[in-house]
C-alpha cells in the first residue's frame, strides 16, 4: 500500500482552545460591533485571521531562545542570524528590524523620494502605504491572468514584462529607485512568481540600471512552487532554488513573522555595501542599533533557526499540503474559492457564495460573520470595507473581488481543524439562499477603517 503523507514533526506541547455555543458567539460578535478584529482570541475556536506571527516554533527554535545573547552591540545572536542570511539567502549585508513594515520604512527612507515610481507585482498594503506616504507611486505590473479567480495559471504572481518595460522606458532612471517583486504575491492570493520571470525581470532591470528588491515574506513557499511546478527544478533542493532566486535580486525586505517562523521580527539585506550604509542611519533612528534593530537577541536566534527550517522540503510539504487540504475539501463541496490554491491561505469568493447580499451591504464581511457564528472560525474580509473610501469623493470603493481570507498559521492546527472549518463553511453554503441582508457602517476611521469599523445588522 502506498504510504500517505504525514507531517515530519510530532507535538510536544499543546495549547487548549475552547468551543463555544452559537448563542455565545451571536452575543460576542454583536458586542464586538460585528468587527472580527474586536473579538477576544478566547472567543474564537479556529483563528484564521492571519498567518503572520501566529505559527508554532520548533524545539530547536525554543532552545535557541534560551541561548539568546541580549548584548546591546555585537551579540552572538546577531552573528548567528548573519550566518543564516549569508548561507541561505546569499547576502553579505543585513539590518534587523522589528517587523516587515519597519524594514520597508528603513529601506524607503534611504531610497524613495517625492515623485518616485516603484513598479512591482501587486504591492502589499504596507509596502504601498510606505511608498505613498513618501508621495511616490506604486505601479502594479502583475500579469492580467492574476485577476481572474477561476483561471488556472501556475505563476499568477508573475510580472508582465511588457507592462514593466513600459514603466522603465517612460520615466527617467533617477525617478525609479527600485522594482519590488513580492514572493509569493500576497495581494493576489499567495500566488508564486516563476524563476524564469525573476530571471527576466532582473535582466530587464539591469538593462535600465535599476535595483530589484524582493519583498520576501513567503520566499520559501515561492521556492516550493518553483520546485513542484516549474520545469527543471524538480531535482533541486529548496535551498538551491532559494539561492538562485536571490541571485536575481539586489536586496530584500523581510517580514520574519511569515517564512521566518517566528512571532515577531524582520530585516533588510543587500549585496552591495553602499545601500547598506545608506540604511544604517535610518535603522538606528527608527529601530535600534545595527546589531539588534528592534529585535531581542533571543528572537534573532530563533529566526536564524527558523530560516533553516522553512527552507526544508519536508516542512513546506506539510505547510502547503495543509492549505491545499482545506482548499480541496471546499472545492469538493462546490464552494467558490480562488484557484489555483495559494501557499498560505484560502480565498473564498464571497460574491459567488452570497449572491443575494447587495454590495452596499458588505458581502465578504457578511460571509466572515456568518462563518464565525456558525463555527467560531475567524477569517478576514478582503473587500469593500478593506478598500476604504475614495480619498477625494468619500464614496465607497467597490473592488472587483469580495473575498474572505482564511490564512493558516504555520504548524499550529491539524487537518481535523481544517475539516472542521470546511464543514462550518459548508453549513453556511447550504443556507446561502436565506442570507439576504448584510450590514451598515455606524462608525469608521478616515483610513484603514477595517481595523476599527463598527457595524449594525440590516
Ligand atoms: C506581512 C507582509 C509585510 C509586512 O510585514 P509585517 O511584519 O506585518 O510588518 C510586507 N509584505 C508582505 C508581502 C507581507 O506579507
Amino acid at each position: 500500500m502506498h504510504l500517505p503523507f504525514a507531517e515530519n514533526y510530532r507535538i510536544k506541547m499543546v495549547e487548549p482552545i475552547r468551543k463555544s455555543t452559537r448563542e455565545e458567539r451571536k452575543r460576542w460578535i454583536r458586542e464586538a460591533r460585528y468587527n472580527l478584529f474586536n473579538l477576544r482570541s478566547d472567543q474564537v475556536f479556529v483563528d484564521l485571521l492571519t498567518d503572520s506571527g501566529t505559527g508554532a516554533m520548533s524545539d530547536q527554535q525554543w532552545a535557541a531562545v534560551m541561548t539568546g545573547d541580549e548584548s546591546y552591540a555585537g551579540s552572538s545572536s546577531y552573528f548567528n542570524l548573519q550566518d543564516s542570511i549569508k548561507r541561505i539567502l546569499g547576502f553579505d549585508h543585513f539590518l534587523p528590524t522589528h517587523q516587515g513594515r519597519a524594514a520597508e520604512n528603513v529601506l524607503f527612507s534611504a531610497l524613495v523620494k517625492d515623485g518616485d515610481i516603484v513598479p512591482g507585482n501587486s504591492h502589499f498594503d504596507t509596502t504601498k502605504g510606505h511608498i505613498e506616504f513618501r508621495h511616490a507611486k506604486a505601479i502594479d505590473c502583475t500579469i492580467d491572468e492574476a485577476f481572474d479567480t477561476t483561471l488556472d495559471h501556475p505563476f499568477k504572481g508573475n510580472i508582465d514584462l511588457v507592462k514593466l518595460e513600459m514603466v522603465l522606458s517612460t520615466y527617467p532612471k533617477e525617478q525609479i529607485p527600485m522594482i519590488i517583486v513580492t514572493v509569493t504575491c500576497n495581494t493576489s492570493g499567495g500566488q508564486p512568481v516563476s524563476m524564469k520571470n525573476l530571471r527576466e525581470v532582473y535582466a530587464l532591470a539591469q538593462k535600465y540600471g535599476i535595483k530589484v528588491i524582493f519583498d520576501s515574506a513567503r520566499f520559501a513557499e515561492n521556492a516550493y512552487f518553483i520546485k513542484t511546478r516549474e520545469e527543471g527544478y524538480k531535482e533541486k533542493s529548496i535551498k538551491e532554488i532559494v539561492r538562485e532566486m536571490y541571485s536575481y535580486s539586489d536586496g530584500m525586505t523581510m517580514s520574519s513573522k511569515k517564512d521566518g517562523i517566528v512571532n515577531i521580527g524582520g530585516f533588510i539585506a543587500f549585496r552591495d555595501e553602499e545601500t547598506y550604509k545608506k540604511c544604517t542611519m535610518f535603522n538606528i533612528l527608527f529601530e535600534g542599533f545595527i546589531t539588534y534593530g528592534g529585535m531581542a537577541g533571543r528572537d534573532m536566534n530563533a529566526l536564524a533557526v527558523g530560516l533553516d527550517e522553512a527552507t526544508e522540503m519536508d516542512y513546506l510539504e506539510a505547510r502547503i499540503g495543509q492549505v491545499r487540504h482545506l482548499g480541496e475539501k471546499l472545492l469538493s463541496y462546490g464552494i467558490p474559492i480562488q484557484y489555483p490554491i495559494g501557499g498560505h491561505a484560502i480565498f473564498v469568493d464571497a460574491k459567488k457564495f452570497l449572491p443575494h447580499v447587495p454590495r452596499e451591504e458588505y458581502i465578504a464581511q457578511t460571509l466572515a460573520i456568518e462563518l464565525y457564528i456558525e463555527a467560531g472560525v475567524r477569517g478576514v474580509e478582503i473587500g469593500t470595507i478593506l478598500a476604504d473610501r475614495d480619498p477625494d469623493t468619500r464614496v465607497n470603493r467597490y473592488p472587483d473581488l469580495e473575498l474572505v481570507r482564511l490564512a493558516i498559521p504555520r504548524r499550529t492546527y491539524t487537518n481535523n481543524h481544517m475539516d472542521y472549518v470546511a464543514a462550518g463553511l459548508k453549513n453556511v453554503f447550504d443556507r446561502r439562499d436565506q442570507i439576504k441582508n448584510g450590514f451598515k457602517i455606524v462608525r469608521e476611521a478616515p483610513i484603514l477603517r477595517h481595523f476599527t469599523v463598527e457595524l449594525d445588522k440590516l
